[in-house]
C-alpha cells in the first residue's frame, strides 16, 4: 500500500505556501505601503522611482515580474503598487484562466493604468499565454471570427495596463513571455533582522505582549519567509495564552517550537527527512532531483520551490550538475558523522573510495 504523504495529513507550519487558515491573518497583517513593507530595500527604492515616473507621465508602470519562493511578499507588493499608483488591482492565478475568452473577459474589465496581478504565471495555458502577448505589447486583443477561408481577425483595443506576474522561479517562464516584462525583481529570503521586525509589527497589530528576544527566536525559525514568521507567531500565541501567562518570551517560543517539532533553525520533520535521505540512503549525494522526489514521495516542484531554497541559502544543501549533496553543516546539524567517500558533499574534495 502506498504510504500516505505527510503533507496530506497536516499542513506544514514552516512552509511559505498560503493555507486557508492563513487567509484572514495575511489580510490583516499585510503592509499597506512601501514604508510598512519591511526589507527588500533595493527593490522598494527602485519601485518607488518607477511609480513616481509613471505617475508623472500618466502612463501605466512597465510590466513587472516578481519571482521568489511562496510567502515572500509578492502579492503584497502588487497591492502596494496599485495603491501608490492610485489604480485598481485585479488579482487572478495562472491556471484559473482556462481559455482565451476568460482572459479577454479580464482584460476588457481593466480601467486605465490598472494592475493585473497573475500569480503562478508560469502555469498559464499556452493558448492563453499567446493571446496575452498583443495585450501586453499593443494593449489590444485579437479575436478570430469565422472559419477557414472566411476567418478574419478583429482587434479590440483595451486600456493601457500593467501586468504584474508572480512566479516561484523565472526559469519556468517561456522565453517570449519573459521577454515582455520591463522589470524583473527577484525577491530574496529575508535576513533574521528583517523577520524580527515583521514579527514585532505583526505582534503590535494583534495586540500581543511580546519580548524582543522572542521575536528573534521566531525569526530564527521562519526560514527567511514573512508568512512563516506570522504563522509561527500565531501558534506561539496560542500556546502562550493557553499554557503560559500570555506573555510571549523566548522561553514560550522555544517551548511552542518543541511541541510543533520545529528545531532551532526552523527545520521540521520534512527537512530532516530530506537531508537524511541524501545522507543515509545516498551516502551524502549527489542525488538526482527526480530520485529525491521519488524517495520523499513529493513532487519535484515542491522540493525545488518549497524545501530547497532555504536549505541551499543556509548552506545545508549543495547543487551540483550530478544532483543534490548534503554539506558538512547538514551532517553536523543531524549529528551524523561524515565519512570519506567518492565525490562527496559540496564542501569535500573528491577522493578515492575508501570503503
Ligand atoms: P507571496 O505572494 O509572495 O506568496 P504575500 O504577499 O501573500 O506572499 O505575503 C504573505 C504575508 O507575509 C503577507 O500577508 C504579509 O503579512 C507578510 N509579508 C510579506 N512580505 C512582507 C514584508 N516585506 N513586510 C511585512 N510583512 C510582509
Amino acid at each position: 500500500m502506498a504510504k500516505p504523504k505527510e503533507t496530506e495529513q497536516a499542513p506544514r507550519i514552516v512552509e511559505g505556501t498560503s493555507t486557508p487558515e492563513d487567509g484572514s491573518l495575511d489580510r490583516s497583517l499585510r503592509p499597506q505601503s512601501f514604508d510598512e513593507y519591511v526589507g527588500q530595500t533595493k527593490h522598494k527604492d527602485n519601485l518607488r522611482v518607477f511609480v513616481q515616473a509613471a505617475r508623472a507621465r500618466g502612463e501605466p508602470l512597465d510590466h513587472l515580474l516578481l519571482s521568489g519562493p511562496p510567502g515572500l511578499g509578492k502579492t503584497t507588493l502588487a497591492q502596494i503598487l496599485a495603491r501608490e499608483m492610485g489604480v485598481e488591482l485585479h488579482v487572478t492565478n495562472g491556471p484559473v484562466i482556462e481559455h482565451k475568452g476568460a482572459l479577454a473577459g479580464l482584460l476588457t474589465k481593466l480601467g486605465p493604468n490598472d494592475i493585473l496581478f497573475i500569480d503562478e504565471i508560469h502555469r498559464l495555458n499556452p493558448a492563453v499565454e499567446e493571446s496575452l502577448y498583443p495585450a501586453l505589447e499593443d494593449f489590444r486583443i485579437d479575436v478570430i471570427t469565422g472559419d477557414g477561408a472566411f476567418a478574419s481577425a478583429i482587434q479590440i483595443p483595451i486600456q493601457p495596463f500593467t501586468l504584474v506576474g508572480a512566479t516561484t522561479r523565472t526559469g519556468l517562464l517561456t522565453a517570449p513571455l519573459f521577454s515582455r516584462f520591463g522589470h524583473i525583481l527577484r525577491l530574496d529570503l529575508y535576513p533574521e533582522s528583517d523577520l524580527a521586525l515583521i514579527v514585532e509589527r505583526s505582534a503590535k497589530l494583534l495586540g500581543l505582549d511580546i519580548r524582543p528576544d522572542a521575536s528573534k527566536e521566531i525569526a530564527k525559525r521562519a526560514r527567511g519567509t514573512p508568512r512563516i514568521a506570522n504563522r509561527l507567531l500565531r501558534r506561539v500565541r496560542d500556546f502562550a495564552e493557553v499554557l503560559g501567562k500570555g506573555v510571549i518570551d523566548a522561553h514560550a517560543v522555544e517551548d511552542a517550537a518543541k511541541r510543533l517539532d520545529i528545531d532551532s533553525v526552523g527545520f521540521d520533520e520534512m527537512d530532516r527527512r530530506l537531508l537524511r535521505v541524501i545522507i543515509v540512503d545516498y551516502d551524502g549525494g549527489p542525488v538526482g532531483i527526480e530520485t529525491l522526489a521519488a524517495a520523499l514521495g513529493e513532487p519535484r516542484d515542491t522540493i525545488e520551490d518549497v524545501y530547497e531554497p532555504f536549505l541551499l541559502q543556509q548552506g545545508f544543501l549543495g547543487r551540483t550538475p550530478r544532483g543534490r549533496v548534503a554539506t558538512r553543516k547538514a551532517f553536523d546539524h543531524l549529528g551524523i558523522q561524515m565519512k570519506e567517500r567518492v565525490m562527496g558533499g559540496a564542501d569535500e574534495v573528491p577522493q578515492r573510495k575508501l570503503f
